[in-house]
């Protein structure tokens, strides 16, 4: 069994809050609360008894007793479910939908503080279990694959690679397949993929806004780093209706911190990871909305109304445009540099 990153536990107090905002809600002896490929799950919060949560091959991943809470990122970040929760024994508890508990996790401090550091705590500790999350079947040569597998790492996903060089089943898995078809990738509930695009990917796990063909907004923030997220805190604070594109995942830079000592506000430090999902919390507080992944490939100015062109076939009108694009790091002139890159 995994050993639980954080053994945090709610106050009886923050219960009552929770319990305030869900509903109580009881469950037998084995029956299941949510399960891997699920497209959402509450919040929940143990009142008496316990719930064994398990990876999609059955092996216990952690335990719950009273008082202690069942979660991770993908709560917030409207991720399909990557493991299934069973009642272990008779079983009362609090259950709390996403939306309302985002829009609680804005108003209470501590309660956020508490929830948010012990989701970012487990979602770092499923990454390193083997068999959970979306398994990823191609090559180390293959420039898609890499190209999934840097995505993954960059919005956190779990995964499993599986190479068909040292593994005779995900051989045999491609053996069927076009190239373009490679990689290969199943989805914890059973879906396939075949050869997907950063979006198709996004999409298929439940994470990112999907865009409308044409949006038009008051203003489009072009980077989801610290200065773009900034900026749209600021923008919708303000009352403007605020977009934000970001080609990768939300973050930046700042994101793959692990840790920033000079950050204004956070003495002792600050994750990458916890910085920026305290930043789009609070972008979205203001109502800005976050789409991924979109690129953004040409800016047509205009009068009234500047269009930005996103790839996927999107474009957005905006009255005006913030570029908050940061830096690339330079790349070294060798030939076949992406062979010896992520892997
Ligand atoms: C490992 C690491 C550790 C660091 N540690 C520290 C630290 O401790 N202290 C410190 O002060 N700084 C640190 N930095 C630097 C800091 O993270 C950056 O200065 C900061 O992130 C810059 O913010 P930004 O918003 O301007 O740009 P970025 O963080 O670079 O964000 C720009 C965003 O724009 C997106 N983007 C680019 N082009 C497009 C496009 N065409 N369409 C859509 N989206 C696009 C990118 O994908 C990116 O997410 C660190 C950086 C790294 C990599």
């Amino acid at each position: 069994m995994m050993t639980e990153p954080s053994s945090a536990t709610l106050s009886r107090a923050q219960l009552a809050t929770l319990a305030a905002t869900g509903e109580e809600r009881t469950a037998a002896a084995g029956e299941v609360l949510f399960r891997v490929g699920d497209a959402s799950y509450p919040l929940i919060a143990v009142i008496e008894g316990e719930v064994s949560v398990s990876d999609v091959n059955g092996r216990e991943v952690a335990r719950y007793g009273p008082l202690a809470f069942l979660g991770e990122m993908d709560l917030l970040s409207g991720q399909t479910v990557f493991a299934t929760a069973v009642a272990s024994r008779q079983l009362r508890y609090v259950a709390v939908e996403s939306a309302a508990l985002r829009e609680l996790m804005s108003e209470d401090g501590p309660l956020s503080d508490l929830l948010l550091s012990t989701f970012i705590a487990r979602r770092e500790a499923l990454q390193q279990v083997p068999g959970v999350g979306v398994e990823v079947i191609g090559t180390r040569q293959g420039t898609d694959t890499r190209r999934i597998l840097d995505f993954a790492r960059r919005l956190g996903i779990a995964f499993t690679w599986r190479d068909p060089d040292s593994d005779d089943e995900a051989a045999r898995l491609l053996s069927r397949l076009a190239p373009d078809e490679v990689p290969l990738i199943r989805v914890p509930g059973g879906r396939e993929l075949r050869g997907p695009t950063n979006g198709e990917l996004s999409r298929a796990l439940g994470i990112g806004l999907e865009l409308e063909p044409q949006e038009d907004v008051d203003l489009l923030i072009i980077g989801a780093g610290p200065a773009g997220l900034g900026a749209a805190v600021y923008a919708a604070s303000e009352g403007l209706d605020t977009l934000v594109v970001e080609r990768t995942g939300l973050g930046g830079q700042a994101s793959v911190s692990r840790r920033i000592e000079n950050y204004l506000g956070f003495p002792a430090g600050i994750s990458g990871t916890e910085l920026s999902s305290r930043a789009v919390a609070q972008a979205r507080k203001f109502n800005a909305r976050t789409a991924t992944p979109y690129r953004a490939l040409a800016l047509e100015p205009g009068e009234d109304r500047h269009v930005v062109r996103l790839d996927d076939d999107r474009a957005v009108r905006a009255r005006a445009v913030l570029i908050a694009t940061g830096a690339d790091y330079r790349r070294l002139d060798v030939p076949d540099l992406e062979r010896y890159e992520g892997l």
